[in-house]
């Protein structure tokens, strides 16, 4: 095949389609035809949409209102003539927009990287082999598998389906699924009723299918529209958005002031120039500008550390949420636990044996209690091991690090403990053909599979699941000759209770032979005569990094709660010994609450045993949302995992929604605010971390820059109401304001995390993010810094006799160097800055060099003092200077001693 055929694909019969696209139903494509495909048709890929060009997002840049002041200004001195200061007005403008600019094209890079990052993949059929590939990599004519979970990766038509429901509002809005199925359909059906048809991203909700590829990339439905992945306003956050709102109140309450003050210094009968540019001076002096700025890149510094980390933040308000998580509900199996199955107890027809071994090498022994392993003289082990195998769709291999499964560890385990009793496994996958299955679903906990025992023979189905899924009390159970047994009253809860209770993940077995015709499964089959013919205890062994992360978390005010699909008694002693509830921690003890237990409470009373339960088995899917929901009534910020096509409502509805990158579907991962990469529960305490500390540093540059801004508006204003010379001229403001806020304040967004910050509680969301504490701090030092210009400035010109050119130099020089020391109180809110570690923010010394150099320039280079009006100080005003500064910088360190002497005592 060379060329796409045109065809109407949903009107043609799937043997058809198959023909003309040259792929065959049950091999599919050969790797070597697949890669020439490839070659010849492009990647299934989205061409990405363009997002607003550089040119418009420089623009943008001037939109801001500060920006539309200084250009009416600009304007305004142009007309007058003040030819330098348009110059230098409008400098600063090109400056700032040229450094927002770059600044914000960072930070959506740092972003779109990690969405890219994040590759889909899935399931096709070459060479005769199920393999995993890159989305990407897919063509017309591959043969995909779909089951529940996933994202149909490329427009198909169906040609298997099995109650398959893809929901499709990615494409037609519509979000109730729609059922699927493989039949012709008329010519001119729309998208929406092609129901032998999967299109392109969108989801499997339900079921499994099969489908051929017919168009990939651009080709597909979704591609025609392209309406994916708009990351414009990917830059936005609650905390973004609220700081946008203070900014514009702040604003107009600003250029409330400068108008007044000007019409102040008209009645008065100033200079009507002079007073327009000191109102231009103090609304440039008084408004924040940088702090929009400075909150993107932290939030971007922190995206990237998280990622580092192996959290891939996917959307960005979970930055700053991740810092005040009170409550991680943690999936228990791969989360917490290692996902390293290994089978040690087995009951089969009423004996228990044990395994030896670890892994999934085949290698280990098994015994019953007398030591004596007969596989000849027990039937339903023989059954039990077979089911294992049979009823079963994983695979493990030995590679050159040893044995891996390739699938679901769980199942992979079964392969293994078979092996070690001497069962190949290929030798029963083709003795046994199997002719259906109904797949695995958290819901429903259990697996069933139908085979051909040969010619004549009855037909059999085994079923492996939870024990509650295939029968509490099991009437008959098929003892060890193949004759059925009545068990003793009870022997069957013990025997699942006595591996549960040693943290065993417990699977059960179940075999029914129906009529040598039977060519289908359904659920009804299995409501009556199984025969149940034992258990497969696995061990799962907790990840030792998570145990780690959980006592920290305990230690950060963090409560852990674990959430699994799993049998209460397994969940208790791996809960037990990860420190996530007590010694005496059990299900009898009502420690542990189970699905039961939840679907018998209202609401309310589950808010109450949500919030002081720590663990949860057998919970399913809809019953996590009903978790969040009440912990969430009590004000919690609550983190929640999951990796099921079912936990995406959950996932919507916690704070922050958390996804395995591994084990998740891709409908998981489309519903959630962060993917673990490892499936690692440390992870997600790693990511806590970040999120505190990204917290930490934007405070740290808010309390920074409002002083800044607080002092230089209010030396203009004292002044003109004093009605005495400007102690900063309008230039001279501009001046100090663009430089140091990027060279001095951003440098904050690098601090490194402060020590400890695992060891408080989490941030009440509700709490301003200005404390009064550091609304304190920020008057103090406004005040400090502006009685330090206007002092030394009437000082320099009363007694040491300077000029006013002088006089003004050195209040700009107050002014930076007060900024440069206090940007060293600012590393932290608490602590004294020594314990910091001077060096561990090299970024801010930069900065501070590159600040000192400058303001050498300014205060010694002829064209500079030309431009700014200033003059060369001497010693005596240096001294003035370093003496003002220092003076803020212990105050401020003796104000925070003050603070942390009251709170220890
Ligand atoms: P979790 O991920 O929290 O451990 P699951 O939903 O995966 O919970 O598993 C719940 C129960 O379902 C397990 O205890 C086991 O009995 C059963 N189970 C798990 N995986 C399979 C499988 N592949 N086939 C059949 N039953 C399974
Ligand atoms: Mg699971």
């Amino acid at each position: 095949m060379d060329s796409l055929p045109e065809k109407v694909w949903h009107s043609l019969k799937s043997e058809e389609v198959l023909n003309v696209l040259e792929s065959d139903p049950a091999k599919g494509l050969s790797n070597q035809e697949a890669a020439r495909r490839l070659e010849a048709f492009g990647p299934n890929e989205l061409t990405p949409k363009k997002g607003q060009g550089p040119l418009i997002r420089f623009l943008l840049q001037f939109k801001q209102p500060l920006v539309i002041i200084l250009l009416a200004a600009t304007a305004i001195t142009l007309l007058l003539q003040e030819y330098v200061d348009s110059i230098v007005i409008f400098g600063v403008v090109l400056v700032n927009a040229i450094i927002g600019f770059v600044q914000e094209s960072k930070a959506l890079k740092a972003i779109e990287a990690l969405a890219k990052a994040m590759v889909s993949e899935a399931t096709v059929l070459r060479d005769g082999e199920r393999q995993r590939v890159n989305s990407s990599k897919l063509v017309p004519g591959d043969i995909v598998l779909l089951q529940s979970g996933d994202k149909a990766p490329a427009d198909m038509r169906l040609i298997k389906s099995r109650e398959l429901q893809v929901d499709e509002s990615a494409l037609t809005g519509e979000s109730v699924p729609v059922q699927k199925a493989e039949t012709v359909l008329d010519e001119d059906m729309v998208i929406g009723d092609r129901y032998n048809m999967a299109f392109s991203s969108t989801l499997v909700t339900y079921g499994a299918g099969q489908g051929v590829v017919v168009s990939t990339g651009d080709r597909t439905e979704i591609g025609r529209i392209n309406e994916l992945i708009a990351s414009a306003d990917i830059l936005e956050t609650p905390l973004t958005q609220k700081i946008h709102h203070f900014s514009n109140i702040l604003l107009y309450a600003i250029l409330a002031m400068a108008v007044a003050t000007f019409i102040i210094g008209f009645i008065r009968g100033q200079d009507l120039v002079e007073m327009f540019m000191a109102s231009v001076a103090l609304a440039v002096g008084a408004i924040p500008e940088g702090l929009p700025a400075a909150i993107t890149i932290t939030l971007a510094i922190g995206v990237s550390r998280m990622a580092k980390r192996n959290a891939i933040i996917r959307k960005l308000p979970a930055v700053e949420t991740l810092g005040s998580t009170m409550v991680i509900c943690s999936d228990k199996t791969g989360t917490l636990t290692q996902n390293q199955m290994t089978v040690q107890d087995i009951v089969a027809g009423g004996i228990r044996y044990s395994l030896t071994g670890v892994g999934y090498a085949p290698e280990g022994e098994i015994r019953d209690e007398e030591g004596n392993f007969d596989l000849e003289a027990n039937l339903s082990l023989q059954e039990l091991l077979k089911a294992g195998v049979l009823c079963n769709d994983s695979t493990v291999k030995k590679a050159e690090e040893g044995w891996r499964v390739e699938g679901d560890p769980t199942e992979g385990a079964l392969l293994t403990s078979a092996m070690k009793a001497g069962y190949s496994v290929q030798q029963l996958t083709s003795d046994f053909p199997r002719l259906d299955t109904i797949p695995f679903e958290s819901e429903r906990q259990y697996m069933a599979s139908l085979h051909d025992q040969g010619e004549g023979k009855p037909r059999i189905i085994y079923v492996k699941g939870s024990i509650e899924s295939i029968c509490v009390e099991c009437s008959v159970i098929y003892g060890p000759d193949g004759e059925p047994d009545v068990p003793k009253a009870g022997a069957i809860t013990q025997w699942v209770e006595s591996m549960a209770e040693k943290g065993l993940r417990v699977l059960a077995f179940a075999r029914k032979e129906v009529s040598p015709d039977t060519t289908e499964i359904t659920h009804a089959d299995l409501e009556q005569g199984l025969e149940f013919m034992g258990l497969q205890g696995m061990i799962d062994p907790p990840r030792p990094e998570a145990m780690d992360a959980v006592e920290a978390c305990q230690a950060a005010g963090i409560r852990v709660k674990m959430i699994t699909g799993d049998h209460a008694g397994t969940a208790a002693a791996i809960a037990q010994q990860m420190g996530l509830c007590g010694e005496s921690c059990s299900y009898h003890t009502r420690e542990v609450l189970t699905g039961k237990d939840i679907a018998a409470l209202d609401d309310q009373e589950l808010v109450e045993q949500a919030d002081s339960t720590a663990v949860f088995a057998r919970v399913s899917p809809e019953q996590k949302l009903r978790l969040v929901e009440a912990l969430q009534k009590r004000d919690n910020v609550v983190a929640m995992t999951g990796d099921g096509v079912n936990d995406a409502p959950a996932l919507r509805q916690a704070n922050i929604g958390v996804a395995m990158g591994i084990t998740g579907t891709e409908v998981s991962k489309e519903s959630s605010d962060m993917i673990l990469t490892d499936d690692n529960f440390a992870t997600i305490k790693a990511a806590v971390e970040e999120g505190r500390g990204v917290f930490d540093n934007l405070v740290k540059f808010i309390t920074w820059t409002l002083p800044t801004n607080g002092g230089e508006g209010l030396v203009i204003l004292i002044a003109i109401l004093l009605g005495t010379a400007l102690p900063i001229l309008p230039l001279q403001i501009l001046w100090i304001n663009m430089t140091t806020a990027l060279l001095l304040g951003l440098m904050l967004a690098f601090e490194p995390k402060e020590e400890g910050i695992m060891q408080r509680m989490p941030r009440d969301p509700s709490e301003p993010i200005l404390t009064r504490t550091l609304i304190e701090r920020i008057v103090l030092v406004s005040l400090l810094l502006v009685l330090g210009a206007f002092g030394l400035f009437k000082l320099e010109i009363a007694f040491v006799g300077g000029d006013e050119s002088l006089a003004r130099t050195l209040a700009v020089n107050v002014f930076v160097f007060g900024e440069m020391f206090y940007l060293f109180n600012c590393r932290s809110i608490t602590r004294p800055v020594w314990t910091l570690g001077l060096f561990s923010n090299m970024f801010l010394w930069a900065g501070v060099g590159i600040m000192t150099a400058l303001q050498l320039l300014f205060t010694y280079a002829p064209f500079m003092n030309s431009i700014f009006q200033s003059a060369p100080m001497g010693w005596t005003e240096w001294g003035m200077v370093f003496a003002n500064s220092l003076l803020i910088y212990l105050v401020v360190e003796m104000e925070k001693w003050v603070r942390r002497r009251k709170a220890e005592g």
